[in-house]
């Protein structure tokens, strides 16, 4: 799905300069900084990845969610689930979105997608045309406010959303960057304990635009506790009018 984002002006460098599409130039960057910085498993320690699959299936499977709208992976109270979600978030790690992405595209598919799809690799003629006709879903990130978005450089929730658009091979959801804004920058939520002042600190942070009108929306993020911005993100969404707005998060 990546190449519906491309637009399709003259690149400004020529290809074999990208990192990303030489991969000689990948290998060498790779290699130096395996050197440098040799990964470590956030689980057992092991040198080899951020997370060995042996770790990954073993970390808490999440209880069932608070709200029926929200989906979740893991429970957040492990620690080797905080550990990976902190690298996602104040490192970029994009193994470990790409990682979690393709787990949070099943939950997404199976839990929001149209009823009688989830789960299936193929769709017959109809069950194609009847999603043509509900249209896609639409996976908005929560979006960072913009001074936060450039201090940090990017938003842990919109890697995880590219991630799981790389995933969407049966063409189910549409990524939408646009939106959702956030307008309020509160404190962190990780610093208020108390679940209303963590309620009143996101209330009305958010604006949807008005083309939200209509749509089915799941909300991606890495992690809901309380899930107040979820609720926050998600009633601004249905105030412009979206139909459904589900979410689904790597922990809570
Ligand atoms: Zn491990």
């Amino acid at each position: 799905m990546r190449g519906r984002e491309q637009n399709h002006s003259a690149p400004l460098v020529p290809e074999w300069l990208i990192l990303g599409k030489n991969p000689l130039l990948m290998g060498l960057f790779g290699a130096m900084l395996d050197f440098l910085f040799p990964l470590r498993c956030e689980g057992c320690g092991r040198e080899g990845a951020y997370l060995c699959e042996m770790c990954l299936y073993a970390l808490p499977r999440a209880r069932a969610a608070r709200e029926p709208w929200i989906a979740a992976i893991y429970e957040y109270r492990s620690p080797a689930v905080q550990g990976a979600l902190w690298k996602l978030k104040y490192r970029g790690v994009a193994d470990i979105a790409g990682l979690f992405g393709k787990i949070l595209y099943d939950l997404a598919r199976l839990n929001f997608a149209p009823q009688n799809l989830g789960g299936r690799a193929l769709l017959d003629v109809a069950e194609k045309d009847a999603l043509k006709n509900h249209g896609k879903i639409s996976l908005v990130p929560v979006p960072l406010s913009e001074r936060k978005a450039r201090e940090r450089g990017y938003n842990q929730a919109e890697l995880l959303a590219r991630a799981m658009a790389r995933e969407d091979a049966e063409g189910l959801f549409s990524l939408e960057l646009a939106l959702l804004a956030r307008t309020k920058d509160g404190r962190s939520q990780m610093s208020i304990r108390d679940r209303s002042a963590r309620e009143a600190n996101v209330r009305g942070a958010f604006a949807a635009h008005e083309t939200a009108k209509g749509r089915r929306i799941v909300l991606v993020d890495d992690i809901a506790t309380t899930g107040a911005t979820l609720r926050a993100a998600r009633d601004a969404l249905l105030a412009a009018g979206a139909r459904e707005v589900t979410a689904v998060v790597v922990a809570h």
